[in-house]
């Protein structure tokens, strides 16, 4: 176990900024995901974790020990990667045991070590089998027990299911989370998929352009998203993204207006701001009674429906414009389109004219230019009238005349 420390680590190649400014905290024990688009830098600031690469600038600590300048081996992590890599003419029992024969373990130790470590990845009765022998599943399980008998203080994982087939994908992602309840050890996880950073981690550290953007537990990253960047890339399908501006009394959009006393954002007023309301916070106008705090009610025409089993995804088009011909993550950020999520036994077709409200805790503000999100949830600034909007009464107008 161990707790690692990265402070202002930046790697440069060149012109390119892999990692910029990284700095992260990560516990002891803890179970953290860094996830963000392919080319984001999880990959590299991996690599510094791991001593694979040097940071241009900053500090990597293991422990209490600064491990920047110290070459993998002696930094007390293990490493298991997408590409399995097994040796083919080696048996499981030889491919687990490698790196400790290596090092010249002794013979019961190594036994001991290999016991255990394929007892918890349950591959006993199969240290004799070849790698071609076994399933794409097998041989991960062959990758991560050789990273177990090294009894390492950090587990470092790079994408180590990402050739895996859907089902095993999913299989496997229990088994980490049993297999980090049972090392009780720092594992550091890379994956580009938010669903296998959501499912396992206790935290999540999201990374975009070589930018920590947030990190925090998943359900923080889902409900609470620090900007327009983890707004959309957390949650699948995508949150709706509108661009309005924010007026006295609320928010303006091309196609709907929400009311609500902006006396906390009023430094916002005049600037453009996104709005943002996940698919399953949207809701059809007659299934609203269960919303606390139904916004105004939005007129729109169903486009095209896709009915997902456990629920629908419904294409709402706030104008004469067609969803037909756009992906989910397109319509998650046209203004003119909303993507709902409704029951699966809902009554709904396609080409239909409802009425929909938003459940106004869940909506989300965000400056549009810095991305910065502004709030969570609207239901709180009540349509109050505000400071800015009250016409003063005559009898105010008279008695302010009578005190001058
Ligand atoms: P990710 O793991 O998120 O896909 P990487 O950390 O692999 O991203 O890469 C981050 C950026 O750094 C990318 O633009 C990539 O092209 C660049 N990069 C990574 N490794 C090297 C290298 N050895 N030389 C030059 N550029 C690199």
């Amino acid at each position: 176990m161990a707790r690692v420390r990265l402070n202002d680590v930046t790697k440069r190649y060149e012109d390119i900024v892999a990692v910029n400014e990284m700095n992260l905290d990560i516990e002891d024990g803890e179970f953290i995901c860094l996830v963000g688009p392919s080319g984001c830098g999880k990959s590299t600031t991996m690599e510094t974790i791991a001593g694979l690469t040097k940071p241009s600038d900053g500090t990597v600590h293991i422990g209490d020990t600064d491990v920047t300048k110290l070459p993998p081996k002696d930094r007390g992590v293990s490493m298991v990667f997408q590409n399995i890599a097994l040796f083919p003419h080696m048996d499981v029992y030889e491919n687990i045991s490698f790196g400790l024969r290596l090092r010249k373990y002794d013979k019961d130790e190594i036994d001991r070590r290999v016991d255990r470590a394929s007892d918890i990845v349950q591959l006993e009765g199969m240290l004799d089998r070849m790698p071609n022998e076994l399933s794409g599943g097998q041989q991960q399980r062959v990758a991560i027990a050789r990273a177990i008998v090294r009894e390492p203080d950090v587990f470092l994982m790079d994408e180590p299911l990402a050739n895996l087939d859907a089902k095993l994908r999913v299989h496997m992602r229990t088994e980490l989370q049993r297999l980090h309840k049972q090392l009780d050890t720092t594992i550091i996880y890379v994956t580009h998929d938010q669903a296998e950073a959501m499912t396992m981690s206790d935290r999540i550290a999201v990374i975009n352009g070589g930018k920590l953007q947030q990190i925090d537990p998943p359900l923080v990253c889902y409900n609470e998203p620090a900007n327009l960047f983890v707004a959309g890339f957390i949650g699948s399908p995508s949150m709706n993204l509108v661009r309005g501006e924010l007026a006295a009394n609320g928010l303006r959009t091309d196609h709907f207006d929400l009311e609500f006393a902006v006396d906390d954002l009023e430094s916002a007023v005049g600037d453009g701001v996104t709005m943002g309301i996940r698919p399953e916070d949207i809701y059809l106008m007659k299934n609203a009674d269960s919303v606390d705090s139904a916004s105004e009610v939005i007129e729109a025409r169903t486009d095209v429906l896709e009915p997902m089993g456990d629920e629908i995804f419904v294409y709402l088009s706030l104008d004469d414009t067609s969803s037909e011909m756009m992906t989910s993550e397109e319509v998650s950020t046209a203004s003119n389109q909303l993507l709902m999520s409704v029951d699966p036994d809902t009554v709904i077709d396609a080409d239909e004219s409802v009425s929909v409200v938003l459940d106004r805790s869940k909506i989300h503000l965000f400056e549009t230019a810095s991305g910065t999100a502004i709030t969570h949830g609207i239901a709180d600034l009540s349509s109050r009238p505000t400071a800015v909007e009250a016409e003063p009464t005559p009898t105010e107008a008279e008695s302010g005349g009578q005190h001058e």
